[in-house]
C-alpha cells in the first residue's frame, strides 16, 4: 500500500514495472502512492507528482494501468501527500476533488526543513530533534482529515546521526501516545513501513514498540507498506513485518479502497 513510481522525483520505475513486479510475487493488490509535498521551500528537492503536481495527468496513467490489469491484480489509486498544518484545509479540498482509494499522510518536513536535512541536527540533542517531530507530525495530524493511515510514524528516526539506536518508547510516550489516540479518535490507521526492516535498521517504521502500544490503545486499522521506490524492493520484509504484528496482537491487516478499509486476515504463523 505505499509504492512509489516515476511520478516521484525519487524514483525511476515505470508504473507498469511495480505492478508487475507485484503480481511476479503472488500479490492480489498495490496501491501506487506517489509524493505530493506542497510548499516546499524553493532550496529543497521538488517531492510534486511530476515535478509540477499534476494529478490529472497521473490519474489517467494508473487508471489505464489498472484497466490493463485487471482480474490479474487490483491497482489501488493512492497518493503521499506531505502534511504540514498551514497546508490542513487545502490538502482536505485536495482529497475530496479527486477519487483517490488511499490516502497516506507523512510528515516529511519539519522546523523548517525536509528531515533528511543535516542542518536539522547539527544544534541539538538527539532527543530533542526527535521531540520537535513527533510534535510536529502530532500538529499535522490534528490539523486536516486528507490521510486515512500515516505513513512511517517514526521517519526522523532514519535521519538521525545515531539513526534508531537510542530510540525508546518511554522517552517520547506522551507524544507518542496522543499521536496514537489522535488517529485512533478520528477513525484513521497507521501503516508499518518496512523499508527501514529490509534497509537495515533492524525495526519497521514506526518501532514495534510503538505498534504494540497502538493495539494496547484499542488501534487495529494497520496497512503494509514497502515504500518501494525500485521493484525490487516491493513487498521487502513482509514476512518479518507480519510476525511482528502478530507479536503485537494484530490478527488483521487492512488495504483500502474508495477510502474505506478493508480487513484481511494477517497470515499464520510459520512452521
Ligand atoms: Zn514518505
Ligand atoms: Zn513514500
Amino acid at each position: 500500500m505505499h509504492v512509489h513510481t516515476c511520478f516521484s522525483s525519487d524514483s525511476t520505475a515505470p508504473v507498469e514495472t511495480q505492478v508487475r513486479k507485484a503480481l511476479s510475487l503472488g500479490m492480489k493488490h498495490i496501491a501506487i502512492s506517489d509524493h505530493q509535498d506542497y510548499d516546499y521551500p524553493p532550496w529543497h528537492s521538488i517531492y510534486l507528482l511530476s515535478e509540477t503536481g499534476d494529478t490529472e495527468g497521473y490519474l489517467s496513467v494508473l487508471r489505464e494501468v489498472r484497466e490493463k490489469y485487471e482480474g490479474r491484480i487490483e491497482v489501488l489509486i493512492g497518493i503521499e501527500l506531505g502534511l504540514q498544518v498551514p497546508l490542513g484545509k487545502r490538502l482536505d479540498r485536495y482529497v475530496a476533488a479527486y477519487p483517490f482509494d488511499f490516502v497516506i499522510g507523512s510528515t516529511h518536513f519539519f522546523n523548517g526543513r525536509d528531515t533528511e536535512d543535516p542542518a536539522l541536527y547539527r544544534d541539538c540533542t538527539e532527543e530533542d530533534a526527535c521531540r520537535a517531530y513527533f510534535q510536529t507530525e502530532l500538529d499535522n495530524l490534528a490539523a486536516t482529515d486528507a490521510y486515512d493511515v500515516v505513513g512511517h510514524l517514526d521517519f526522523v528516526l532514519r535521519d538521525l546521526p545515531s539513526k534508531n539506536r537510542y530510540f525508546s518508547y518511554r522517552t517520547y510516550a506522551d507524544l507518542l501516545d496522543e499521536i496514537l489516540l489522535t488517529v485512533i479518535r478520528k477513525g484513521k490507521g497507521i501503516e508499518c513501513n518496512t523499508k527501514t526492516l529490509y534497509r537495515g535498521m533492524g525495526q519497521p517504521s514506526p518501532d514495534t514498540s510503538v505498534l504494540k502500544r497502538y493495539r494496547e490503545l484499542g488501534g487495529e486499522i494497520i496497512t503494509f507498506g514497502s515504500d518501494a521506490h525500485q521493484p525490487d524492493w516491493i513487498g521487502g520484509a513482509f514476512v518479518e513485518a507480519s510476525e511482528i504484528l502478530r507479536e503485537c496482537g494484530f490478527r488483521y491487516y487492512c488495504i483500502f479502497r474508495d477510502r474505506k478499509p478493508v480487513f484481511l486476515p494477517l497470515a499464520q504463523p510459520r512452521g
